[in-house]
């Protein structure tokens, strides 16, 4: 099971810390030509269609628009595997059944299109379609992994969890697994630690997450074993949260470097260093969940945490 980490443009170069990491990037204008930039590039990517972005903007471009986008950055990396995610209609703007019901019936549409857009196209064997499954209940999560299965699609990802609470995830997240099998499940944007253990039992294949970024651009920084968050001191976060103003020990590229940095709030150079020694505990604690239920030895490094011989 793998742990895809989020990035986006203005993010750290998580690949050049850890070149094994997995990587999530949405095909949004900005995010073009970033992954050249990277000195180590991602072996294993998912492209997603970042409808998140896209549904603020006046106008949205078409299907074929976001795909060649997303077929433009797999030039810039080639990577081992690479799964492209078609476009969603996000369902956390929507309010009444009808509205929900025709987001769901909008995504399986457009996962229609994509399939065909894909079946023009000459990309390389490695690159595989991801269909969304979207739904408010189960039976409309059925439905829409049903209709995908017939469409031909073989790996989905399922989304649309974020106002969901943790228990109701984990219900969607089973019953996507049900119908499409977990090894062909990925699940967007899961960040709890709950979750991930949900996710290890289910089985699913993959999950990805912006935690570590997200944490530190608000001011956090993860430890492992066990796994716990505190703001920087300096942060104005509420005085009851935990707070620590040293590092304390850790074996990350950017502690074993200065671990100093990582308590220093901003400009955003330094938010990046946060993020990196976050992924790091994040990945650690995900790895140990999975050797858990493994029955393996949890003081085994993740692979993802390795530097490439
Ligand atoms: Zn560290």
């Amino acid at each position: 099971m793998e742990f895809y980490v989020g990035w986006s443009h203005s993010d750290a170069i998580f690949t050049n810390y850890f070149p094994n990491s997995p990587i999530l990037v949405s095909g949004v204008p900005d995010n073009r030509g970033a992954i050249r930039r990277s000195k180590i590039k991602p072996e294993k990517l998912i492209l997603d269609c970042g409808s998140v972005f896209y549904v603020k903007q006046k106008s949205r471009p078409t299907l074929k628009e976001i795909y060649n986008i997303q077929t433009s950055m797999l030039e810039e990396c080639r990577p081992r595997s690479a799964y492209l995610v078609h476009f969603d209609e996000p369902m956390f703007t929507k309010t009444t059944l009808s509205e929900q019901y025709m987001a769901m019936e909008r995504t399986l549409f457009n996962a229609y299109e994509y399939l065909n857009l894909f079946s023009i196209s000459v990309l390389p064997n490695y690159v595989e379609p991801m269909g969304v499954i979207q739904g408010f209940d189960e039976a409309s999560i059925e439905f829409s992994a049903y209709e995908l299965t017939k469409m031909g699609y073989k790996n989905f990802g399922i989304g649309s969890l974020l106002t969901k609470n943790h228990k109701r995830q984990i219900q969607m997240i089973k019953c996507a697994a049900d119908v499409v099998g977990p090894n062909n499940l990925h699940v967007f944007g899961v960040t709890g630690i709950p979750q991930m253990h949900a996710m290890v039992e289910i089985g699913v294949r993959s999950f990805d997450s912006t935690r570590p970024t997200m944490a530190a651009a608000f001011f956090q920084v993860f430890y492992s074993r066990p796994f716990r968050t505190y703001f920087l001191s300096k942060s104005h976060a509420k005085i009851s949260s935990p707070r620590l103003d040293e590092p304390l020990p850790c074996d990350c590229p950017i502690c074993r470097e200065n671990a100093a940095d990582l308590f220093i709030p901003s400009p955003r150079e330094y938010m990046r260093l946060r993020s990196v020694h976050n992924y790091y505990h994040l990945q650690i604690a995900f790895n140990d969940i999975v050797a858990e239920k493994n029955g393996g030895d949890i003081d085994v490094l993740s692979n993802v945490l390795r530097a490439r011989n």
